[in-house]
């Protein structure tokens, strides 16, 4: 693997490389674009990352992350200041804002695009939903296969 002198050796926990060589593999296989390299993939989706986070710093200056439980995100909100409690919806696990009592608010928005919001705990009711839509979806892509003799879980 080519090395330029700037560059630095770290050490990545087993489970996240096999994670990342997953993600590259598939982004190999969708897009022509992808870089050959897996440790250039790694560095592009750490700079994107980066950007991101440099993208929310100016999008939205008055709101900043303060923390989370598995249940909930907080997103501080200087112009209000107010903090705002994102949550998963008992019913259908759609992400609501305490603040502005709503399904779809700029503090919704930010949430969705930082890290965090994948700590909080999706019940596994919507999985269940997501699973069965992506079968369904499969199904019909390759049809005259036999149906997943997985159908219902009970909770
Ligand atoms: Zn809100």
């Amino acid at each position: 693997m080519p090395r330029s002198n700037s560059s630095e050796l770290i050490t990545l926990r087993v489970k996240v490389v096999r994670a990342l060589r997953d993600k590259w593999k598939k982004e190999l296989d969708k897009n022509p674009f992808a870089n050959e390299h897996f440790g250039g993939f790694v560095n592009e989706l750490l700079s994107e990352m980066l950007e991101k986070d440099e993208f929310l710093k100016k999008y939205a200056p008055f709101l900043s992350e303060e923390g989370c439980t598995k249940d909930i995100l907080y997103i501080k909100d200087i112009k209000e200041n107010k903090t705002a409690e994102i949550y998963l919806n008992d019913n259908d696990n759609k992400l609501y804002c305490s603040l502005c009592k709503t399904f779809n608010c700029f503090h919704i928005q930010f949430a969705i695009a930082t890290p965090k919001i994948a700590k909080l705990n999706i019940k596994p009711k919507a999985i269940l939903y997501k699973e069965l839509e992506l079968n369904i979806q499969k199904e019909k892509k390759t049809s005259g296969r036999k149906k997943s003799s997985r159908s219902t879980v009970h909770q």
